[in-house]
């Protein structure tokens, strides 16, 4: 493939870490060894924070990935599944190196809360880069920035339903207009295995005002994804094992492990996402599931106002499949009651 000299100055080049420790935060790992430690978060205006992070630094040579979760801490499933790998991860079978981030919204976590972080009620998957001198969540963004996107050549965020949201697995692939990073970042998702995927063309294209975690990654140069599984607070096996599997599937694609990358053949990709807001607050019922394909306006679902006198009923904008659907009765106004994907048709 030809590239262009631009886009061959603009991709980054791969840190291959050679180098014989690596640190992330306070986590310093010789070569061939797991480190553990924490990206310090300073306190300023708001408290201090402490984000868990692992350096498991391979006795060879290679990429350095960085895996990301709980953004959203009441996303369990990918932290549970972050801890996972933590534990499956031998440094001497990895060629390159692995940034695990298991927990970036510590208070979320704790606290049960949805969607952000309770320090400043910012949502911390929206505010990168972030900047040393904000609010918590733009303080850990920042931190995350210099500290593990910065040094990474690829990065995988994972996330779920919240506690609120009946989801599908699926995954996003960012595409950038760079043809080569867009090619591996393409075979990321494909080895990363989940079969619904999100083509998201609308990211911001400023490194510096990035926004999203994988955003600010692919913005810099550096072919990455994130994938979602797992849903409406519950840790089942196979959501925890999907993650665990995509994110080691990836690994072997980048060849940091041995073996092939079970390479995704027909996946469904999804060119838009059609969010369905709640005109009127109240006691929400779904009329459908999560991954159920719909027509155009068919009924998802209705609020009511308390009494059982219906006040709303969602419809389906377009065809296409419920990505996710609210999953408990609390309805704001203004709020989602569920995300339609268009499929994408023909080639
Ligand atoms: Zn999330």
């Amino acid at each position: 493939m030809k590239l262009l000299p631009a886009a061959v100055a603009f991709l980054s080049l791969p840190h291959f870490a050679a180098a014989q420790t690596f640190s992330v935060g306070t986590a310093r790992a010789e070569r061939g060894r797991v480190a553990t430690g924490h990206l310090e978060v300073p306190a300023a205006a708001d408290p201090a924070t402490s984000i868990p992070v692992v350096v498991v630094h391979g006795v060879r040579p290679g990429p350095v990935l960085a895996i990301v979760s709980g953004s959203h801490g009441t996303e369990y499933a990918s932290i549970v599944a972050v801890e996972k790998l933590i534990g499956l991860l031998d440094p001497a079978a990895v060629s390159g190196t692995v940034i695990l981030v298991p927990l970036v919204n510590r208070a979320s976590f704790d606290q049960k809360v949805v969607h952000v972080n309770p320090i400043d009620g910012k949502s911390m998957n929206r505010f990168y880069p972030g900047r040393s001198d904000g609010t918590q969540t733009e303080r850990a963004s920042y931190l995350i920035t210099k500290q593990v996107v910065e040094q990474c050549d690829h990065l995988i965020d994972l996330h779920g339903g919240d506690l609120d949201e009946s989801l599908r697995p699926y995954s996003y692939w960012t595409k950038t207009g760079r043809e080569e990073q867009d090619r591996i970042s393409r075979e990321m998702v494909l080895a990363f295995g989940l079969d619904h995927i999100i083509i998201s063309a609308d990211r911001p294209k400023d490194p510096a005002a990035s926004r999203y975690l994988e955003n600010t990654a692919s913005t810099r140069g550096k072919p990455s994804i994130t994938a979602e599984a797992g849903q409406a607070g519950t840790v089942e096996p196979e959501d925890v094992e999907a993650l665990v599997g995509g994110c080691l599937s990836v690994m072997r694609y980048l060849k940091m492990l041995p073996g092939a990358a079970a390479m995704l053949q027909n996946p469904v990709w999804i060119e838009s996402v059609l969010s369905v807001p709640s005109d009127e607050a109240g006691v929400f019922y779904p009329l459908v599931k999560r991954g159920t394909y719909v027509a155009k306006d068919m009924p998802l679902g209705y609020v009511t106002d308390y009494f059982g006198r219906k006040i709303f009923e969602a419809r389906a904008p377009a065809a296409g499949v419920v990505l996710y659907i609210c999953s408990v009765p609390s309805m704001a106004k203004g709020a989602t009651i569920a995300n339609v994907g268009v499929v994408r048709t023909g080639n």
